[in-house]
């Protein structure tokens, strides 16, 4: 896959992690608990961590959140998480940050959103303030316009300013067009204040897909500094997911974000670290960052009989989400790893022999077997009951063995999803295996299909 050209920018260290062209994109988040709930906010930027956000998000909004921000960047640090912790602020954010210098020290990044307290309105010296904080501190910040508290007086001035013109533009465009000179603005008026370039990032969000890459496209031409992406409002499921996958994709194909948020409403009582994996997908399916074993599947037909592949396509992605905070430490490079999860013979042995380890399920009228793939051979038929456990432990097995650098251990993971103390990942009596041996892709040698501890 041809690498993608990053637009270049300045990289800015974020609390050890660097946003700019020169580091990869990184995957942020941001929490939705009352941040004066230090446990609350703890447990959940835990769990965003544990997701993969390489950066996570609070608002401070209070006293009491500022108060409690130097213990919650203790609880994640008590909790081995090292992941920098950003604060959003708005209309207070000047008197926070200097009424509480703690809050200003324990924090990674300042989040200003300049239409909250812009250098364009002349009684209000917030900004200022803001970063003045930042540089005494040695902070970066984040300059975010956000279309929906867009410096009114800026937009009003330019819109005046258009209504007069010989040819006016459509108001759309003159507020794509104020967004863009915000951001760029207010970034100038932080290096006047004492901000080096490498501290500052932009972003300018908007929740239609167009204008999102119309602003960007602009906002990535006038200036060098390093672009947080994000389509703000995104919406709740499918259509969250898909919107921002419309509006981050042609951007990130053209090099352009250097660190990107999913903004998803999460259903009530619903995972917040959804909007992790939604990124991590993102990155991962344009080939620019892996994150994860990536599951084929094929979407079914009347050629599939009942459930079972479904089942089997889901209980293999939701054990490979789990299994992955640990496997990403112990084995890497398996995020590389691909899988294929077939409904029938048509297609299942062709998209099986792309994969590391693909399984082809038994369609309407064929046989009641299930051969599996490793590495582009035959290597096994599975049949019977338990061809989800079965095939849990092949996965295992080949995790462990070619990315772990030690033997594939008989019994890998009795928990979790597919396996569970009554039903261990053992491969049953009845599984057929096939005695046909797999040449190992990397050196050529021969290694024998897997073994398997039997039920009783
Ligand atoms: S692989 Fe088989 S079951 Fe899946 S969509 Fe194709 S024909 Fe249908």
């Amino acid at each position: 896959m041809p690498a993608i050209n990053r637009r270049p920018s300045a990289t800015v260290d974020i609390g050890g992690i660097r946003v700019g062209s020169s580091a990869p994109v990184v995957v942020q988040s941001m929490t939705n608990t009352d941040t004066a709930d230090i446990e609350s906010s703890v447990q959940q930027i835990a769990a965003l961590a544990r997701a993969g956000s390489e950066l996570v998000r609070v608002t401070v909004n209070n006293d009491a959140a500022a108060k409690a921000l130097p213990y919650i960047v203790e609880g994640i640090r008590a909790k081995g998480w090292n992941t920098p912790i950003v604060g959003d602020f708005h209309y207070n954010g000047h008197q926070l940050l200097t009424r509480y210098p703690a809050c200003a020290e324990a924090l990674a990044k300042y989040r200003i959103n300049p239409g909250n307290c812009s250098i364009g309105r002349k009684d209000d010296d917030n900004f200022r303030t803001m970063v003045e904080v930042a540089v005494k501190h040695q902070k970066p910040v984040r300059i975010g316009v956000n279309w929906g508290s867009l410096d009114q007086a800026l937009l009003t001035k330019m819109m005046d300013e258009n209504s007069k013109s010989a040819q006016p533009r459509e108001a759309r465009d003159v507020m794509m067009e104020a967004m863009v000179v915000s951001a760029v603005d207010n970034a100038a008026a932080a290096e006047r204040y004492g901000l080096r370039r490498d501290q500052i990032i932009l972003s300018a969000k908007v929740s239609g897909v167009r204008d999102l890459v119309d602003v960007y496209t602009e906002l990535a031409k006038r200036c060098d500094h390093a672009l947080h992406l994000g389509l703000t409002e995104a919406g709740m499921g499918m259509k969250g997911v898909v919107a921002s996958t419309a509006g981050l994709s042609p951007l990130l194909l053209a090099g352009i974000g250097d660190t990107i948020r999913v903004s998803l409403t999460p259903t009530p009582g619903g995972d917040r670290s959804e909007e992790v994996r939604c990124a991590q997908q993102i990155l991962q399916s344009l080939a620019i960052r892996s994150f994860m074993p990536q599951v084929t599947s094929c979407p079914g037909c009347g050629r599939t009989t009942s459930t079972y592949f479904q089942e089997l396509a889901e209980r293999v992605q939701t054990y490979l989400v789990e299994s992955m905070p640990e496997w990403k430490q112990q084995y890497p490079g398996v995020e590389e790893m691909k899988l294929a999860v077939m409904g029938c013979i048509v297609n299942g042995p062709g998209e099986s022999k792309h994969a590391n380890i693909g399984i082809s399920l038994p369609g309407t009228f064929e046989e009641p077997k299930a051969p599996v793939y490793i590495d582009g051979k035959l290597a096994m038929t599975l049949k019977g009951e338990r061809i989800v456990e079965e095939f849990q432990v092949i996965l295992n097995d080949y995790v462990v063995s070619h990315y772990g650098g030690g033997p594939a251990p008989i019994h890998v993971h009795t928990g979790g999803v597919a396996g569970t103390p009554d039903t261990p990942n053992t491969v049953a009596a009845d599984a057929v295996v096939d005695k046909e041996l797999v040449p190992a892709p990397s050196t050529g040698a021969v290694i024998e299909p897997p073994v398997f501890a039997v039920l009783p």
